[in-house]
């Protein structure tokens, strides 16, 4: 008897200083009959199984990072270099050129900062009703003045409902969309966000005429970091972190979002959220 209970115990105990050491289990530990010892192992396995996540993570966010360092850092050195040399004269422009790839990188590491804050503290959800039509509203609003620079219509259209949400947190995904709409939309287009509603679920859409996304593309756009090739080519500034926060916001609330999109014809982007 005491050696059918010993024996399991002994097992877990070295699994757990394993875990300790920061590693993944390489097989789940087997389950047992005692059910004290099982509900043991049963959160054993969950644990490495959520540092094997986190790890996972973790080294591709360092590669995405390094991945995106380098770029500014190699013509940032190869621009100093020709002009320490004398290849190159000194001029205002040259160093305005390494200026902006400075200020790149600097808005690249708050930006990781900012996504690794809301990805450590994203359970601390402050859920509260309101008006959802009013809040959409109010950014249409915001953006009205960009929006109307570049002769592009924002329209909002939804019914009188009450979100449980977190409401700061909604509001920066909604941005965010709105930014990229207004971003990747050529003058002339248009762009709505549309709400419905149903016994379970309330749908937002935000819908544009832009440049689309290819298929291929489409499953990476919500990773950190990622730019389709079309956006590399032709806009600057952007770094690929809104849509990651975005998505981090979403699950939290125990939501979905992904997006529906055509190249050269519009993309749309629809959240799912459960009604509490
Ligand atoms: P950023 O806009 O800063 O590059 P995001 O994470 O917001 O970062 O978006 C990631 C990428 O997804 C963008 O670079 C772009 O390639 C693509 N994308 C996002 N929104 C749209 C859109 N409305 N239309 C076309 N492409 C988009």
């Amino acid at each position: 008897m005491s050696k059918r209970l010993s024996e399991p115990l002994e097992k877990l105990n070295e699994k757990t200083k394993e875990l300790a050491e920061g590693h993944q289990l390489e097989t789940m530990l087997p389950e047992s009959s005692t059910i004290e010892i099982n509900e043991l192992v049963l959160s054993i396995n969950e644990l490495s199984k959520r540092l094997g996540k986190q790890n996972e993570l973790r080294n591709r966010l360092t590669s995405d990072i390094a991945h995106e360092l380098r770029t500014p850092l190699t013509t940032i050195k190869a621009h100093i270099e020709a002009m320490y040399d004398g290849i190159w004269p000194i001029t205002k422009e040259r160093l305005k050129s390494c200026y902006e790839e400075v200020d790149r990188l600097t808005r690249l590491i708050g930006n990781i900062e900012k996504i690794t804050e809301l990805e450590s503290h994203i359970e601390n959800l402050n859920l509260r009703p309101f008006h959802l039509k009013n809040m959409l509203c109010a950014i249409r609003d915001n953006f009205e003045a960009q929006y109307e620079a570049k002769k592009i219509s924002l329209e909002v259209i939804s019914p009188e409902i009450s979100l449980v949400a977190d409401e700061d947190k909604m509001r920066q995904v909604i941005t965010n969309l709105l930014a990229n709409a207004l971003k990747f939309t050529p003058p002339s287009g248009k762009v709505i966000v549309q709400v419905t509603e149903n016994d379970l679920e309330v749908i937002i859409k935000v819908m544009d005429t832009g440049v689309g996304i290819a298929k291929e593309e489409q499953e990476h756009i919500f990773n950190r970091l990622y730019r389709t090739d079309l956006s590399r080519a032709t806009i600057s500034g952007g770094q690929g972190i809104g849509l990651a926060i975005a998505r981090a916001i979403i699950r939290a609330h125990k939501g979905n979002i992904r997006v529906e999109s055509e190249l050269g014809k519009g993309s749309i982007f629809i959240i799912t959220l459960p009604k509490i």
